[in-house]
């Protein structure tokens, strides 16, 4: 499998080369230059496989530079239920009732989806880069899920050091422990006297020197990484296994959405032929992509007007992800999705319309915070179940979009124990957090406080890499 730029410059590449770049040159995201496509006897003998046996099928239709003994071992020491909250499925689906699930992402150490991707990655960047005999140091900016996911995947890795930045006492508690708590020499705290954007800033004006970027190795673990959205791919066709009894049979997914990675590998499984019916698109009030379903009308939004909601994991004005599905929907015209990704808008033909709900099967719906609140309350009451503020918003749309005798599986996308205020919020009550968890507020802090300067971020990276 070779790779290319959603902007069609630039040589083609094989996976490994990929897996340690971000962005491509041109300035586009890398996609397989095809999607594979599952026959039904292919279809019939996955359903019986254990979750990192799938793992491995999947990714090795994308990946031919790592010898399959090795991708077997990878996958297998990624996807252990001691890993995955002691739930040997490790996305296992909780129904709700008959035709409508939840299929739970959570249940890894961070408590959120990205700890799916993101586990794999740490173990595919251990292996490549002890293969290459290099070492890299990740430089990443964030406000709570993917800082924590990340550090959980690299902590104790070979070759690989992680700076991450956070906004100096702007974290929730719990967030906070669960990052600073880390104790490994390979993992470095940096709590930035300022917010989230000035540790965006930051992040770029570091990497945006490409000679400190170079000499440093410095690289990222952000949601464009093409492994990372491959590793997601796997759990739709478990969830797809799990609510059905054969394959005759199609499901719809419900996805809470932010930089559209989470829903863009629902797309590329369905591109490579898993029956799904309808792929349906959820966000809070920052709802560009629910926008952009309902009239065609691509239109991010600066800093300013993004709202902080009690979803906050969904907090975007431009969805990074989004160009891989506008590069497929545009027949891989590299121009055009330069010429629509350079410019502040674009909007689609009546046709590109037409085909994004019917070829492409997308829906879309947006909840707001007291939609977010009934509904988490609602779901305690019918079902019993606690959801978080991300996976209630899912939830909502879901019900709205529900076709009759189409099995509707919502993603949860994080624990409620991750977001206490909002359940404290919707229900009255604390909600529980998982064995192990109680009291890590109280724990050791591993953690620098830091100005809000690049400068001083330098000199602190200079100081912990290697001299060379
Ligand atoms: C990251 C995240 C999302 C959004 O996922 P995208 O891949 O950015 O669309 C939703 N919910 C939670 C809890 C998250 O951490």
């Amino acid at each position: 499998m070779k790779y290319v730029s959603t902007r069609g410059g630039g040589p083609q590449k094989r996976f490994c080369d990929i897996l340690l770049e971000g962005l491509a040159d041109d300035g586009g995201l890398y996609l397989p230059t095809h999607y594979p496509q599952i026959d039904a006897a292919t279809l019939a003998r996955w359903r019986t496989l254990s979750y990192a046996e799938l793992a491995f099928e999947i990714l090795s239709l994308y990946i031919d530079d790592i010898p399959a003994e090795d991708l077997r071992r990878l996958t297998a020491q990624t996807y252990r239920a001691e890993v995955f909250g002691g739930r040997p499925e490790i996305t296992p689906l909780h129904t709700l009732e008959p035709g409508l699930h939840l299929q739970e992402l959570s249940n890894g150490p961070t408590l959120a989806f990205k700890d799916m991707a993101m586990q794999l990655l740490g173990a595919l960047f251990e292996y490549e880069l002890g293969r290459r005999g290099e070492a890299l140091n990740i430089l990443g900016a964030t406000s709570g899920d993917t800082g924590s996911a990340a550090e959980y995947a690299m902590r104790g890795r070979a070759g690989v050091r992680v700076f991450m930045l956070s906004p100096h006492g702007r974290m929730s508690a719990f967030q906070q422990a669960q990052m600073f708590s880390l104790q490994d020499a390979n993992i470095h705290n940096l709590a930035v006297r300022g917010v989230f954007d000035d540790c965006q800033d930051i992040v770029k004006a570091v990497s945006n020197d490409l000679g400190f970027k170079k000499s440093r190795r410095i690289g990222t673990v952000n949601s464009i990484n093409w492994a990372r959205l491959l590793a997601q791919v796997v759990y739709y066709f478990a969830g797809y296994f799990a609510a059905t009894k054969s394959n005759d049979e199609r499901v719809s997914f419900t996805v809470p959405s932010g930089n559209f990675g989470n829903v863009c590998a629902g797309h590329v499984a369905r591109q490579m032929g898993l029956p799904i019916a309808q792929l349906v698109v959820a966000t809070n009030e920052n709802d560009v992509l629910d926008e952009f379903f309902r009239t065609g009308r691509y239109a991010p939004r600066g800093a300013a007007q993004t709202h902080a909601t009690s979803s906050p994991s969904m907090d975007i004005s431009k969805a990074s992800n989004f160009e891989r599905f506008i590069a497929d929907l545009f027949g891989r015209d590299g121009a055009r999705v330069q010429s629509a990704f350079t410019s502040p808008s674009f909007e689609l033909s009546a046709a590109e319309r037409a085909s994004v709900e019917g070829r492409y099967a997308f829906a879309s719906g947006r909840s707001s915070h007291a939609d977010r609140l009934a509904t988490i309350r609602t779901c305690q009451q019918r079902y019993g179940r606690l959801v978080d503020p991300h996976t209630a918003d899912g939830l909502k749309v879901a019900l709205e979009r529900r076709q009759a005798g189409v099995p509707m599986i919502v993603l949860e996308t994080a624990l409620p124990a991750k977001f206490a205020e909002t359940l404290r919020e919707a229900t009255g009550q604390e909600p529980p957090r998982p064995a192990g968890l109680d009291g890590i507020e109280a724990l050791p802090k591993r953690v620098t406080v830091i100005d809000n300067d690049v400068q001083a971020v330098r000199a602190f990276i200079d100081a912990h890499v290697d001299a060379r």
